[in-house]
């Protein structure tokens, strides 16, 4: 093997929801690779930092593969899970093609993603069977997300909704949110889970009858319950069971 490249998960912010083994593998590395908000999450150390724009994951991924082919320690840094909406994948794709993939050991190391931290914030509203859909357009066709999101509230997953809403396309959160409540109803329970874990973290419960595009930015996750999501004092849950 020539060089080593790991695919960490940084969690949601807090130090404390960083995994030890996320935290040895950025401490033996020789370079960091990722998008800049999450490299300078990193503590500083001998590494070398490259840190890049959020649109260019491939390139991200073929300058990580390439460093690790030199022979670096190379470990490549996403928010939440490196798995979900994020580098892991990316990495994968850009492996298929990289002349030194066979000389290259990779290790993907899991972290807390945000519904997940945002679930634990509230109680346990994804306590049954859940989905995650990433609203953004970027990589998909927004008619494709229209029909996930009917068939997921069809099928009465709980959900949780990742990227939201952006300023460049303000008009699909809205369309996002009607689908919702002609499919579920306006007394179904919503949450809008901001910056969890920072100091910014801001959490609102309410129903898809007052919720409004506003609630949700770039930074919010959204989770939606299910037809048997209940609130019991200030926690809201899904039981166990259903049927
Ligand atoms: N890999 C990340 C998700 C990257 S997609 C993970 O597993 O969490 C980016 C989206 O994740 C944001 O638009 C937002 O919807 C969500 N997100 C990431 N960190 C968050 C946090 N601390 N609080 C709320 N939502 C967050």
């Amino acid at each position: 093997m020539s060089g080593h490249l790991t695919i960490a998960g940084l969690g949601p912010g807090p130090d404390a929801q960083v995994t030890p083994e996320v935290t040895a593998a950025l401490a033996a590395a020789s370079d960091i690779v990722g998008y800049g908000p999450y490299v300078a999450r990193v503590a500083p150390s001998g590494a070398a930092r490259h840190a890049s724009d959020n649109r260019v994951e491939l390139e991200r991924a073929r300058l990580a593969l390439d460093l690790a082919a030199a022979g670096g320690r190379v470990v490549v840094v996403s928010s939440g899970d490196p798995g979900v909406f994020a580098m892991a994948a990316a990495v994968f794709e850009a492996v298929a093609d990289h002349p030194a993939r066979n000389t290259i050991a990779i290790d993907v190391l899991p972290g807390i993603t945000a519904m997940l931290a945002a679930a634990a914030r509230i109680g346990a509203p994804l306590g049954h069977d859940f989905c995650a859909i990433n609203l953004s357009d970027n990589l998909k066709p927004w008619p494709l997300i229209e029909r996930r999101l009917q068939l997921a509230a069809e099928a009465d997953f709980a959900m949780g909704l990742y990227n939201p809403r952006s300023r460049a396309r303000p008009a699909q959160f809205a369309r996002a949110l009607d689908i919702l409540r002609a499919a579920c109803g306006p007394a179904r329970p919503i949450v809008f889970a901001r910056a969890v874990g920072s100091a910014d973290e801001a959490i609102a419960i309410t129903d898809l009858g007052a919720a409004t595009p506003e609630m949700a930015d770039m930074r919010t996750v959204v989770l939606v319950g299910s037809s048997t999501t209940q609130r019991v004092g200030r926690w809201l849950y899904t039981p166990r069971s259903a049927g």
